[in-house]
């Protein structure tokens, strides 16, 4: 995604019939803010319906390349794409082109029908046509790692039911052995809405990536497009239509900073807990590279307890500051003989996303689920044949429920001033615990064919 401008310029607007003299005309139909994968889908459906679409996006358009340096870029900059918490806890996000997709480990799960049915969002039809589009399956037997086996093998012997889970991933371009998804798949075989907004610039849509949104521009009550800043100068872009797609923690800043929601927004996080544990005999084929395999190949889901388990094998670095993080310098080396299982929680919305900050203590239930989860999880471990078990602290990469529907937008995900949308995790609404990825693109589809429904606006 090297040339990231294209189409038409955003200065030199021509009359525009529902505007007075007064007001800005638009050079745009759509603005969308964030391109993850709620601003993705919306902009190339748009697009695809003759929208002239613009997405604006803080982070970079530059390829993926796979390395830590990049992903360290993406989403372990304090205050950017990491949040560390009073009590030590890191929230991880993805600032890039295809927001969070990009770093993601591209497991993709169902939306529950009965928490959208409850707000009257039926998701069914869009789901269907994104499962017919993209490739959503698990992985075959070739790609699931040693690690991910030894585990399946060990959660089965325990008595889980331990399925390998779909993943949005091509097994004709993934190879085993190799573990960049988890960095930002440099060959193509992960699926990421960087693929839609490239679907999305090929129907016309113009990207400006490095462009950081402040605040959403409304006269006279109706929405005119949003003042953006990039390469360190200000800039207004104007459209009839505006969907904030910022993401859990982007999409509440941008309401508020447009006097349109409070400044604090309570959330979900989706915690989790690395559980690890060491054996000496993995038993590797010959293309395979112990510790180097795609993470959460299979697991198990506890919905009404909302909990889930999944194997979590993952970079040596990211194992070390587990082992740092748990004052296990004793496992530091052992990255290669070291099962880790996933353990995540769906948790309460509470804490508070400020305008500069985020912060969430867990609640005592979440405690007491996670605590379950983990006895659950070294059960799994110590059937599989592990020993040195332990675990690291909590960690979570799913803000979400910032703006929920029926609460912060309506279930057309109006929110606060005519023709203003929010697309993103932050919409879902409430407790959630899944991998947020496939609901957001579905909810993403029925959105765009509302508003294609509707015609552009003025
Ligand atoms: C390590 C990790 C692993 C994960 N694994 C999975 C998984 O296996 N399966 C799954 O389904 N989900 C997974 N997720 C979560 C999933 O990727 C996110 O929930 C999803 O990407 C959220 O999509 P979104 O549309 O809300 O926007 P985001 O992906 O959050 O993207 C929002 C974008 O908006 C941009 N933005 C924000 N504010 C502004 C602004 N003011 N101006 C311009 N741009 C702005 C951001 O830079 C970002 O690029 C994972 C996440 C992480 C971090």
């Amino acid at each position: 995604m090297a040339g990231f401008f294209h189409g038409r310029g955003i200065e030199g607007a021509s009359a525009h019939p529902c505007y007075t003299a007064a007001m800005t005309p638009p050079t745009h139909d759509a603005i969308i803010v964030g391109s993850g994968p709620g601003g993705a889908t919306v902009a190339r459906e748009l697009a695809r319906h003759g929208w002239r679409v613009l997405v604006l996006e803080q982070g970079s358009a530059a390829p993926l390349a796979g390395t830590l340096a990049q992903m360290a870029a993406i989403a372990a900059i304090p205050g950017r794409g990491l949040y560390i918490d009073r009590d030590a806890s890191l929230l991880v996000q993805g600032v890039t082109v295809g927001g969070s997709s990009a770093v993601n480990f591209a497991t993709a799960a169902a939306p529950p029908a009965a928490l959208f049915a409850a707000h009257g969002i039926d998701l069914s039809d869009a789901l269907a046509c994104l499962r017919a589009e993209l490739p959503i399956a698990p992985l075959p037997d070739a790609l699931v790692g040693p690690m991910a086996r030894r585990i399946m093998d060990g959660a089965r012997a325990a008595g889980f039911d331990w399925h390998k889970s779909d993943k949005m991933i091509r097994p004709a371009l993934c190879r085993a052995g190799c573990w960049r998804c988890v960095y930002g798949c440099p060959f193509g075989a992960k699926w990421t809405a960087r693929d839609f907004i490239e679907q999305a610039i090929a129907a016309g849509a113009e990207l400006r990536d490095k462009a950081t949104v402040q605040r959403v521009l409304i006269e006279r009550g109706r929405t005119t497009g949003v003042a953006f800043t990039r390469g360190g100068r200000s800039h207004l872009a104007h459209a009839g239509v505006v969907v904030l797609a910022g993401g859990g923690i982007g999409s509440p800043r941008l309401l508020h900073a447009s006097g349109l929601r409070a400044a604090r927004s309570g959330f979900f996080s989706d915690p989790v807990v690395a559980v690890m544990g060491t054996v000496d005999d993995l038993a590797l084929n010959a293309d395979e590279v112990a510790g180097a395999e795609v993470p959460m190949a299979a697991g198990v889901r506890f919905d009404d307890d909302g909990i889930s388990l999944a194997d979590l094998a993952l970079p040596a670095p990211m194992y070390q500051g587990f082992t740092l993080q748990a004052g296990r310098v004793d496992r530091l080396f052992a990255h290669a003989r070291t099962l880790s299982v996933m353990v995540k929680i769906g948790d309460q919305v509470g804490g508070a996303i400020g305008p500069r900050w985020v912060s969430k203590r867990l609640h005592a239930n979440d405690r007491a689920k996670l605590a379950r989860g983990v006895e659950m999880a070294r059960a799994v471990l110590r059937h599989a044949g592990a020993t040195q078990i332990f675990e690291s602290h909590h960690f979570a990469a799913h803000p979400g429920g910032s703006v929920r529907i029926g609460d912060g937008v309506d279930s057309a995900l109006r929110a606060g001033a005519h023709n203003l949308y929010v697309c993103d995790a932050s919409v879902i609404p409430g407790p959630w615990g899944l991998p947020p990825t496939l609901t957001l693109l579905a909810l993403g589809v029925r959105l765009a064919r509302q508003l294609a429904a509707q015609g552009p606006s003025c």
